[in-house]
């Protein structure tokens, strides 16, 4: 747990000492914090399959987006404090449901806690895939190491416009840290594999690339798409999320306060089709809250009450 003691582990370099409750931007300190551990029925299906996904949704978040739809605890750091010993024992709980793999949610600054947990869970489960689910904020430095324990990459690529990246997260690196990211990420660990759009076969390794389409920024997303076509050519996996949904934050800053809209959704499939992408999850369900989580619920998921 040195590592906290001076924080380098994402790109804002806070190195504040988290260990004597010093805050950088993700907002936490040493002690792991984490508000809900669940089987997930939210993902894409080649990550939920028929059991669901085993996510664990950790507190603060280093990127920090304005319009989070995990604000509750990315923002206002909901959670509960978690020894290793309690960490583990869930998370053996949440195995023992039949889960398909254990999803890291908003992952990067707990690092050194979910390494122990990964080299705790790995000797009893050597096949169980381990999923990396974050904002595509991350240091290539740490991802070398992350590369030696985690299976499967679900990195964000949020913003291309690093004019809309300082307005959101208020930095305007986002881009090339993210492109650098993810260029790492798929050389070292390739593409999502087995790619089954039903989720029959649910994925054991590789990088699937998410984007959510931000209302009134269809050019950020063209560009996103752009820039993943002429990195990876059309074979890398993607999902392109149309979810988007005003939180508190939006309407008072007044900015991304609406949903998208339909044809502005169409307008990204159709790059999408343009450019030839193969191996793409779409999210065409327009006004569906089901995952729109409140984690004041003891199930932030309503959609996953029913399983
Ligand atoms: S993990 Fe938190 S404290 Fe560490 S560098 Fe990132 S934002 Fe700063």
């Amino acid at each position: 747990m040195e590592r906290y003691s001076r924080c380098e582990l994402c790109p804002r370099l806070c190195r504040v000492n988290r260990t004597i409750g010093q805050l950088g931007r993700c907002g936490e300190t040493a002690e792991c914090r984490i508000a809900s551990i669940t089987p997930h029925f939210g993902e894409e299906p080649c990550l939920t399959g028929q059991h669901g996904s085993g996510t664990i949704f950790f507190s603060g978040c280093s990127c920090g987006c304005l319009f989070c739809q995990n604000h509750q605890i990315s923002q206002q750091h909901q959670g509960q404090p978690y020894t290793m010993e309690r960490l583990i024992a869930e998370t053996q709980e949440l195995i023992a449901k039949g889960v398909h793999n254990l999803n890291f949610v908003t992952p990067e600054h707990w690092w050194p806690h979910i390494q122990q947990l990964c080299e705790a869970i790995r000797k009893d489960h050597p096949d169980l895939p381990f999923v990396w689910n974050s904002s595509g904020y991350s240091r290539v430095e740490m991802l070398k190491e992350q590369t030696k324990l985690i299976d499967i990459f679900l990195p964000d690529f949020k913003f291309a416009d690093a004019t809309l990246s300082q307005r959101c997260i208020h930095t305007t690196d986002y881009p090339s840290v993210a492109r650098d990211a993810i260029r790492y990420l798929v050389d070292a660990v390739g593409f999502l594999r087995p790619f089954d759009e039903t989720g029959e076969i649910t994925a054991s390794r590789g990088v699937m690339v998410r984007h959510l389409v931000l209302p009134g920024f269809v050019e950020n997303s063209l560009q996103v798409l752009e820039w993943l076509y002429d990195d990876f050519g059309p074979k890398l996996p993607i999902s392109i999320m149309s979810q988007f949904t005003p939180v508190p934050a939006c309407a008072e800053q007044d900015f991304l306060n609406r949903r998208l809209t339909k044809d502005e959704y169409k307008q990204v499939c159709d790059k999408v089709d343009e450019l030839g992408f193969t191996r793409v999850f779409l999210q065409p369900d327009f006004g569906d809250d089901a995952f729109m989580p409140d984690f004041n619920d003891k199930q932030p998921f309503a959609g996953n009450r029913n399983h």
